[in-house]
């Protein structure tokens, strides 16, 4: 199947994901309950896959709302842009609200997400991202809730694509180089 032979290695098993979402979700059930319920915040389009396998383990009553945020395109260099393509569909006033993010890598779209949402007076912020890349941080930003610390690789797999590809992949990889270098040139 060509789409698993563009793939250079696997990094993080659908296993590994699977049971480390469960012990996520473990963390959020020891802060949250039906008196204290968050709203979570899905940031399209690559952490779709990861919010539908935590909210399955979550037992406190929850709603859930979408943001979309602009993203690398066809590259694999941010453009350090962020645009809000689709936002929120109701008002998060004096409500608690969990971030679910892909990835965090510069720390740019977080950064601007946290900072937009602020100003909109939730009663609580806080993030859970599946994959972090800490060594290309240039915005120090807070995550409370971290599934994998990866390394300085273009991952693709599990709902991040690469030029809209790859996300149905059930587990986190690294392409073949020759399948980015064809469209960075
Ligand atoms: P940042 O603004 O932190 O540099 O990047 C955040 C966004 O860029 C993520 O939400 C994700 O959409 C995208 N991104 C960053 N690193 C990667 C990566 O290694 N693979 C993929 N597919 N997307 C990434």
């Amino acid at each position: 199947m060509s789409l698993y032979n563009d793939v250079e290695k696997v990094l993080v098993s659908e296993e590994q994901i699977q049971q480390r979402i469960k012990e996520l979700a473990g963390e959020m059930n020891a802060i949250y309950s039906d008196d204290n319920p968050p709203l979570l915040v899905c940031i399209l389009k690559g952490a779709y896959m990861f919010l539908s396998d935590l909210t399955r383990h979550l037992t406190f009553r929850h709603e859930l709302d979408f943001m979309e945020i602009s993203s690398y395109g066809h590259s694999t260099k941010s453009s350090g842009i962020v645009r809000i393509l689709l936002d929120l569909a109701a008002s998060i006033e004096n409500r608690h609200v969990v971030i679910v993010e892909d990835i965090v890598d510069t720390g740019n779209t977080l950064d601007y997400i946290i900072r937009n949402m602020s100003t909109r007076n939730p009663a609580s912020l806080r993030v859970a991202t599946l994959l972090n890349k800490p060594s290309r941080r240039i915005l120090e930003v807070p995550v409370d809730f971290v599934g994998f610390e990866v390394p300085d690789e273009f991952v693709i797999g599990y709902g991040l694509d690469f030029a809209e590809q790859y996300r149905n992949l059930p587990f986190i990889g690294v392409l073949k180089a020759e399948v980015y270098q064809n469209w960075d040139q």
